[in-house]
């Protein structure tokens, strides 16, 4: 059932209020393989899920494929909870395209400028995510604005620098804009290479924001675990990467019982799916049919995203989600 992000995440965040928390996992799309490998995982878990969807996504596979794609498991897993999110929505534009195609939620990212770079300044970033939050709240949608900026580049995305979240200025970032949901930065970064020795998530900075922000949902980016034996099959079967270090589960799940909501997982999936079309193809050296490698890679997949939907405490959820859909929240804002 299509909902907007408002809906799963509001089941959430009411499990951490009577002490039973869960996060729920937001896993990108690019193909009709990945999606599947998603709607199976929740399937198979009673899961309700996030698909979010990057610009780049959207100029891969073309805002049409795509949507149709996930438009199809919303159709043929009706008992699954599914909202489909834009991630980091650089300007209007793009928000009223994601919108027009159906979308139920967005994040505007205004800790960056449009170019999806040059970091922004605060003035800037009130001023984007008010005019999305009006615009999207007119039509039911969610909105997930960032304050504070992520170290790494992924999808095109991102300045490099990381700056740390103040958890004052986010209350007050979310009572000029009326976000739905705020993506904190805690240490962790886009794409694969996140952290040289140990990983460090500034916890302190979730309690507090938590503690700050009692009815607004929490997200985390930049939160793949990069697991090692994703790392070292790659590297078995010809390729190259260099070690690379993520967010540790342990890391997530102590996240999530001090508060954090939603869960950007991509390079995760990346790697499972690099990882299976590879061990495929050496082993199977005479295959040339894409469907071979691309269930292998689907599978792999599907088995990544069921990990982490059992260790986020998402398996078993979906009926703890209310059932909000876009005219439902129509209303909600109108009244609110
Ligand atoms: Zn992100």
């Amino acid at each position: 059932m299509l909902v907007t992000s408002k809906a799963i995440l509001e089941a959430s965040l009411r499990a951490y209020k009577e002490d039973r928390p869960f996060g729920v996992g937001a896993y990108n799309v690019n193909n009709m393989e990945q999606m599947q490998g998603i709607i199976t995982a929740a399937q198979e878990t009673k899961s309700p899920v996030i698909v979010q969807v990057s610009r780049g996504a959207l100029k891969y596979a073309q805002d049409k494929y795509l949507i149709n794609i996930i438009n199809a498991a919303v159709e043929l897993a009706p008992e699954i909870p599914i909202a489909i999110h834009l991630d980091h929505g650089n300007n209007m534009e793009a928000i009223k395209r994601a919108i027009d195609l159906g979308f139920t939620s967005v994040m505007i990212d205004g800790s960056l400028l449009e170019d999806g770079k040059t970091p922004s300044d605060y003035e800037y970033n009130v001023r984007v995510t008010s005019e999305v939050v009006k615009y999207a709240h007119d039509r039911g949608v969610s909105v997930e604005g960032e304050l504070g900026t992520l170290g790494g580049i992924e999808d095109g995305v991102g300045s490099g620098k990381t700056q740390l979240t103040d958890p004052d200025q986010a209350v007050e970032f979310v009572e000029r804009t009326g976000v739905d949901a705020l993506a904190i930065s805690i240490g962790t970064s886009h794409g694969a290479y996140k952290f040289k020795g140990e990983p460090k998530i500034a916890f302190e900075i979730v309690e507090k924001t938590r503690q700050l922000l009692p009815d607004t949902y929490l997200v985390s980016h930049g939160s793949s675990s990069v697991p090692e034996e994703h790392i070292a099959l790659i590297n078995q079967y010809g390729g190259k990467m260099e070690a690379a270090k993520g967010v540790p589960l342990e890391a997530l799940k102590k996240a999530i019982t001090l508060g954090i909501n939603k869960i950007n997982v991509d390079t995760d999936i990346r790697l499972a799916a690099t990882g299976a079309v590879r061990k495929f193809l050496a082993e199977n050296p005479e295959a040339f049919d894409p469907r071979a490698y691309l269930k292998a890679s689907r599978a792999a997949i599907a088995a990544e995203i069921k990990k982490r939907m059992e260790a986020f405490g998402t398996a078993g959820q979906t009926a703890a989600v209310p059932q909000w859909g876009l005219e439902e929240m129509k209303e909600f804002y109108k009244k609110n």
